[in-house]
């Protein structure tokens, strides 16, 4: 984490500013939105004009937390301070901040962030970027209603899978112990968030399922744009089946190709402990953690498969195999 000095800096921005805008990533999860909730929310309890941006909107499963009908598309107006969340570069966000000088304030915790911001609170060892807006609504003295609390809890539950990432500490439950306190409903949120799916979303894991593989300790499954139609699902991620796949037995790293509508690939790794699957996003474009991360490469679904099966295999069989 950087040092509290640039944190006390990164307060007394905020605390200057009148109008905030709040962007986080496409194809936004429950730490991007549950993120930008919590802060946002916050920061208008605190007095301040906020507006919260997020170009693919938000997803159908986290469209019960309050506030989230708040969240608009595009950028309008102009602002004193422009804070990004969990995004590990700027190419993240989409083009929501084009033609925008550089932002002030980045929170994140990806290992691979780029620290494009003027004032960066970086911390990876953090199981989610939820943990460090906690922090910095702490130190500004903000309240956190339940509101707020509910979107905190979302990012901690999503970016763990409930919890059960090795990355999580005492200090995240002590702080979902905390956010249950301010009112946060931990069974409803972790159902609504993690279990519950609509109909069309279980269409696709079906198809998806249809063509899973495994090799190498490895295993995979593809979504094409057609079986996206055919399931009737809106979204163009993954709709969670790489949390399924993960779950496979005697496997290292799992891993998804996603047809995109621009023609590109989104690849997802997840790897057990041990492995550093960011490390092969990066050579891709892409970044993330150790055990989970993901890139959108260009190119046919066949082809992309196979260059990235074949970088990922490397790291199985010793190339980049990294000690727990
Ligand atoms: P996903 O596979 O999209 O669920 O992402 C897994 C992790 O990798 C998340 O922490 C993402 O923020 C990160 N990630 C996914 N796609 C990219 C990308 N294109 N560039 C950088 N990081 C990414
Ligand atoms: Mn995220
Ligand atoms: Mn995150």
């Amino acid at each position: 984490m950087q040092s509290k000095l640039i944190s006390q800096k990164a307060i007394e921005k905020i605390q200057q500013s009148e109008k905030i805008l709040l962007v986080t990533h496409t194809r936004p999860d429950g730490d991007a939105v549950g993120s930008l909730l919590g802060l946002g929310l916050a920061l208008e309890e605190g007095g301040h004009q906020v507006q919260m941006v997020i170009e693919d909107g938000v997803p159908h499963s986290l469209r019960h937390l309050a506030g989230s009908d708040r969240i608009s598309r595009k950028v309008e107006g102009e602002f004193d301070l422009v804070i990004v969340v969990d995004c590990s570069d700027l190419g993240r966000v989409g083009k929501a901040l084009n033609g925008r000088p550089a932002p002030d304030i980045n929170m994140d915790h990806h290992i691979t962030n780029e620290e494009f911001a003027e004032i960066n609170l970086v911390d990876p060892e953090a199981a989610a970027t939820v943990e460090i807006v906690s922090r910095l609504l702490d130190e500004i003295g903000l309240e956190v209603s339940k509101p707020v609390a509910a979107a905190l809890l979302t990012g901690l539950i999503t970016d763990t899978i409930g919890f059960r990432t090795p990355n999580v500490k005492p200090g995240t439950l002590c702080l979902a112990a905390r956010l249950v306190e301010k009112g946060a409903d931990l069974s409803e949120l972790y159902r609504r968030a993690l279990v519950s799916r609509s109909f069309e979303a279980m269409k696709l894991w079906g198809l998806g399922l249809s063509r899973l593989e495994q090799a190498h300790r490895m295993v995979w499954a593809s979504l094409t744009m057609s079986d996206r139609r055919a399931a009737h699902y809106p979204g163009r991620d993954d709709a969670d089946l790489i949390n399924v796949l993960s779950s496979v037995e005697d496997t290292d790293v799992s891993l998804i190709f996603v047809e995109q509508p621009n023609g590109n690939i989104k690849v997802s790794w997840r790897a057990q402990p041990g492995f550093d699957v960011a490390e092969v996003a990066k050579e891709f474009g892409g970044g993330g953690h150790a055990a989970a991360a993901g890139a959108e490469i260009s190119g046919s679904l066949s082809e992309v498969q196979m260059l990235v099966l074949e970088r990922t295999k490397l790291i199985l069989t010793g190339g980049h195999y990294v000690q727990s």
